[in-house]
């Protein structure tokens, strides 16, 4: 922990050793800057760093990240570097504090316009739960899991900030016991709670961009509720895949937490069996440890654990670009969601009620299989730091609103 001129709490999730970068504004003032918390409180850099001249200063005066994230790892670097003097070197202080903000007074925004948005597939255990709810007699991963990371492209228009409602969408369904389709509002929202990367550096098409060169091109990592409608999703996605089911919302978190600071939440990924092709080969851990809470109307009723993830960052991306397709400043790739083995680690609904065929109790007498107009969920984590501290992600936030 460094010493800082702040009044940091030591066991705060917005240290000195976290960092991470959003977009927010205040009431009266709805320019947006780019802001960085720490503590209770948002430095506002796009001030700070007019104000002291920084030559990287320009970059923050867009009101979202992407001239930043478009810079690259020795930019994001020096940015890091002159924040983290600037909130431990006494000498600044009297020139920071006035482009210091409560928390509590921000809007956030955001952070980044988003490019291009994949979603993969690559936590084993929600797969093999998944398998086993729809095809219980035949439970098995599909033939080509564990030779490459399956993924989808979703709607990179439709990724909203953290705190947007999600309206309750319309579509057609089948069940099981009827003949012919129906259409109306879901019956099944469900969500997936999923960590997200986003792309910095783009690549140039027919390039493919190997798992060494992900520091090289990835800036950081926030947190995504994947807002999916199961009963669409059933009807509709073979043979190509997820459309409406999920196209209508993607949430974000407000913060992004750059890679420098998680090194210390890096572990080694699962055993690979079998070993995958070269292109997917990594010789640097990048699996994180991070733990993922899922909260529905205040109730905790899931830990997803991250660090077990079967496909690490670094291969989805060298996976999404393995047939040349370029890289965009603003790309965002999530990682599927996120399960673990116990009942209490599954990261969907899906997963929780069984299909819906075993709705789970909640502390307040109510009971849930899928999500029901009114309902707020919230996904937060946070990741070892250095020195027992522990790195926060804030949260992502949305609640259900009827159609
Ligand atoms: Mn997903």
């Amino acid at each position: 922990m460094n010493v800082t001129w702040l009044d940091l709490a030591d066991n705060t999730p917005f240290g000195l050793d976290n960092l991470p970068y959003g977009v927010f504004s205040v009431a009266g003032a709805p320019e947006r800057r780019i802001g960085v918390p720490v503590g209770d409180q948002v430095l506002d850099l796009t001030a700070a760093a007019a104000e002291a001249a920084a030559a990287f200063a320009p970059l923050l005066t867009d009101g979202v990240l992407n001239p930043l994230l478009a810079a690259g790892p020795g930019t994001w670097r020096e940015v890091r570097e002159s924040v983290r003097e600037w909130l431990t070197e006494p000498r600044y202080a009297d020139q920071l504090r006035p482009h210091l903000v409560p928390l509590t007074e921000v809007t956030t925004h955001l952070a980044f316009e988003v490019a291009d948005y994949v979603d993969f597939y690559s936590s084993e255990h929600h797969a093999l739960n998944a398998s086993k709810i729809f095809r219980p007699d035949a439970a098995e991963l599909p033939p080509n899991w564990k030779h490459l990371p399956i993924g989808y492209h979703g709607r990179a228009g439709t990724v909203v900030t953290s705190g947007t409602p999600v309206v309750r969408p319309y579509g057609q369904r089948k069940p099981r016991n009827v003949d012919v389709p129906e259409f109306g509002p879901t019956q099944r929202l469900d969500i997936e709670a999923e960590v997200g990367f986003v792309v910095g550096v783009p690549s140039v098409t027919g390039t493919p961009v190997s798992t060494a060169d992900f520091e090289a091109h990835v800036f950081g990592v926030c947190l995504v509720n994947d807002w999916s409608a199961r009963d669409l999703q059933a009807w509709e996605y073979q043979p190509l895949g997820p459309f409406l089911a999920k196209s209508f919302a993607t949430s974000v978190s407000p913060w992004v937490v750059p890679l420098d600071a998680l090194q210390h939440a890096r572990v080694e990924g699962p055993a690979q069996d079998p070993e995958p092709f070269e292109y997917l080969r990594t010789s640097e851990k990048w699996g994180l440890d991070l733990a993922i809470e899922v909260r529905l109307n205040g109730h905790l009723v899931s830990s997803p654990p991250f660090a077990s993830h079967y496909w690490t960052a670094p291969q989805q991306l060298a996976h999404m670009t393995v047939n040349g397709a370029s890289l965009r400043t603003g790309d965002l790739y999530a990682s599927g969601t996120v399960s673990g083995p116990e009942r209490h680690q599954r990261g969907s609904f899906l997963e929780l009620s069984w299909g819906g065929r075993e709705p789970f109790e909640l502390p307040d007498g109510q009971s849930r299989a899928f999500l029901e107009d009114g309902d707020e969920v919230v996904i937060s984590a946070t990741a070892p730091g250095p020195g027992g501290t522990r790195i926060g992600f804030g949260e992502v936030r949305g609640t259900v609103v009827p159609s």
